[in-house]
């Protein structure tokens, strides 16, 4: 994809943000843009960065990894939004500015240790919840959500900060729209038992097909690939 091509994408889709965004009342700059890249070569990455993707995102580790090294670990704010092993939890820390597939106590505490022995401070991370209960995706079942929420509050540098969720596809958007809401009310829950401290807490919910309907049901973070980058 050429540069000018990138330029026109980025630039609908945050005009399509901003109306989603006022259209429900909300203010556009609640709802950041996370530019997935996944499969995309380091080149295009370091352009949308250029045209001013602040937050970007990929799906698996290694290939992250990659593409970190060669665009540069701080050019942008870089989101791991697909599944975290625990033998690639180290490099997670190293590489990840937020990771929003926190999906068990275990990971949490790994990632916290981790974070001692790689002098990090502070790790950002989402719960992913499991909405839709598809054997592809992962994610936690919303009864344990409020019992891990709650033992994360004993980690010193794992900072809980929202919740992520990946719903089924549907070709109309507006059959997303029950799981969305529903996360939403997962998250009101949690945030008024004091899970995300003083803040109201993050709903990383949406994509290329969806994120309309996301932003009116209350996303933060909508992560956006295919609209961006074009297909995969
Ligand atoms: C690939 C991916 C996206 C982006 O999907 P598009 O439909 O291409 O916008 C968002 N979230 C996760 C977790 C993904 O793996």
């Amino acid at each position: 994809m050429s540069k000018d091509q990138l330029s026109v994408n980025l630039a609908r889709i945050r005009a399509q943000i901003e109306a989603a965004a006022l259209k429900c009342g909300r203010l556009p700059q609640d709802v950041t843009l996370i530019a997935i890249s996944k499969t995309h070569p380091a080149s295009l990455v370091r352009a949308a960065i250029e045209l001013g993707a602040t937050d970007v995102g990929e799906n698996r580790v290694q290939e992250a990894e990659k593409k970190i090294n060669e665009v540069g670990r701080n050019a942008t704010r870089w989101h791991l939004v697909g599944h975290l092993q625990a033998n690639k939890a180290r490099r997670a820390v190293q590489l990840f500015d937020v990771i929003h597939s926190l999906d068990s106590l275990e990971l949490a505490r790994r990632l916290d240790r981790l974070c001692g022995e790689e002098g990090r401070k502070n790790l950002p991370v989402l719960i992913q919840v499991d909405l839709g209960h598809e054997e592809t995706k992962s994610g936690i079942d919303e009864g344990q959500l409020s019992e891990l929420a709650e033992r994360l509050k004993e980690l010193e540098r794992v900072q809980l900060v929202g919740l992520m969720t990946l719903p089924p596809f549907f070709d109309d958007p507006e059959q997303a729209r029950p799981f969305f809401r529903r996360l939403r009310e997962l998250r009101d829950e949690l945030a008024s038992r004091g899970a995300f401290g003083d803040r109201k807490g993050e709903l990383s919910m949406g994509m290329t097909n969806d994120f309309a309907v996301a932003i009116e049901e209350g996303a933060t973070m909508v992560r956006v690939g295919t609209a961006i980058f074009g297909q995969r």
